[in-house]
């Protein structure tokens, strides 16, 4: 290890794999933008956007400027960058000079990009983002008016990359009709933009669950985030995509595994409480294992009493209050456990895993967020 005390293990094949899948599945004529905002959903963008590229991916897409920045020095030179969010006047002027693409989704960035034009050496790569239902970012029909006549009028200021939407929950049934009326709106929209020479490189709308649940709403274009990593959005579109194989086996592989060591080993007498308080009381004589990963490493505190670690193949209970810096787990039960022995905290050991979704039951956080809150400063290593 490192001298960290907790390293994240990235699997190159399992992404390979995973991306593999997915351009089967949306076939050659869907271009794939990885989504690599929050620093890869916690994988490592400097991990994962060497093995996507092998992979064949060359477009990449992330929240902010600041993102981009570290993208643009880690991919490959024709690979294309697009940033769906936050930019300040200064990363514009950048963006613009450096090709890379950007969501326009009020008019007046669209009027600060006039301004930026005049001297700059490329004209803006806009993706147009509509308003269509989700009432977030985009812009609404007397905007999009707006948007339309300068564009038309300053030609060679812009090149329209994208016309573009997103959907407010595709992951749910219950968010059905509200997400047709979305990719409708989307289509009309569309439409009207081709009636006034407004040709988009790319029509895009859905992310991960939307192209999977709605094949009607893949356009041109996908921005995949969480399935790359290997995990379903939510459970009903894993079930909807399975439910029409054959074989009824998860076709993704999860990339993560997130590993420790045993820091030290204690006996601790029956009847005495373990770590801060009285949260665990000892009912019987006990060894505990001491971790030197907690809440400020991204263990979730409500896993206190709670979570369950791998240690010698075998499951073990997370006993008392994870601290900021450490952890207790109960290894009573093992025989020929000693310091330095290998913790999986998500991830296999032996015949066991601990899954990143097991976690999040038990600590009630989706996927999404315990993986993007995985601090940035444990190291990342690729493995096979
Ligand atoms: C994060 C994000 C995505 C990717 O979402 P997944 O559910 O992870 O596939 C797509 N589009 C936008 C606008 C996003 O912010």
């Amino acid at each position: 290890m490192t001298g960290s005390t907790s390293v994240i293990e990235i699997s190159e094949k399992a992404i390979i794999d995973n991306i593999g899948f997915l351009q089967k599945q949306f076939g050659e004529n869907v271009l794939i933008s990885s989504v690599v905002k929050a620093n890869a959903y916690g994988h490592g963008m400097q991990s994962f956007v060497p093995i996507a590229e092998k992979a064949g991916i060359d477009h990449f897409s992330v929240f902010s400027a600041c993102e981009a920045r570290e993208l643009a020095k880690i991919k490959r030179p024709g690979t294309r960058i697009m940033i769906m969010g936050w930019m300040d006047d200064h990363d514009l002027t950048w963006a613009i000079n450096n090709r890379v693409e950007f969501f326009g989704f009020d008019t007046e960035r669209l009027k600060k990009i006039l301004s930026i034009t005049e001297t700059a050496r490329n004209p803006a790569m806009i993706h147009i983002e509509m308003e269509t239902g989700m009432n977030r970012t985009g812009m609404t029909f007397p905007y999009l008016k707006k948007a339309a006549e300068i564009i038309l009028k300053y030609r060679s200021s812009f090149i329209l990359k994208g016309l573009c939407t997103h959907l407010a929950g595709a992951e749910s049934i219950a968010n059905h009709v509200r997400i047709q009326k979305q990719i409708s709106r989307f289509q009309r929209l569309c439409k009207w933009f081709k009636e006034r020479d407004l040709v988009p490189g790319y029509r895009h709308v859905a992310s991960s669950a939307a192209a999977m649940t709605y094949p009607g709403a893949r356009f041109d274009m996908v921005r995949m985030g969480i399935l790359q990593y290997g995990y379903w959005p939510s459970k009903e579109t894993f079930i909807h995509y399975i439910g029409k194989k054959k074989v009824k086996q998860d076709p993704l592989n999860r990339v993560i595994s997130w590993k420790s060591r045993i820091m030290t080993l204690k006996k601790v007498k029956r009847g005495e409480f373990i770590s801060y308080g009285t949260m665990f009381l000892a009912q019987e004589d006990k060894k505990i294992a001491v971790i030197p990963v907690g809440y400020s490493h991204g263990y979730n505190r409500s896993l206190s009493n709670q979570g369950r670690i791998l240690i010698n193949g075998q499951r073990v209970g997370v006993i008392g209050l994870v601290n900021m810096n450490m952890l207790i787990a109960d290894v009573t039960k093992l025989q020929s456990v000693k310091t330095g022995d290998e913790v999986v905290l998500i991830g296999s050991q032996g015949d066991l895993t601990i899954s990143v979704a097991s976690f999040s039951e038990f600590s009630d956080q989706l996927n999404y967020e315990l993986l993007t809150r995985l601090p940035g400063k444990i190291p990342r290593m690729v493995v096979n």
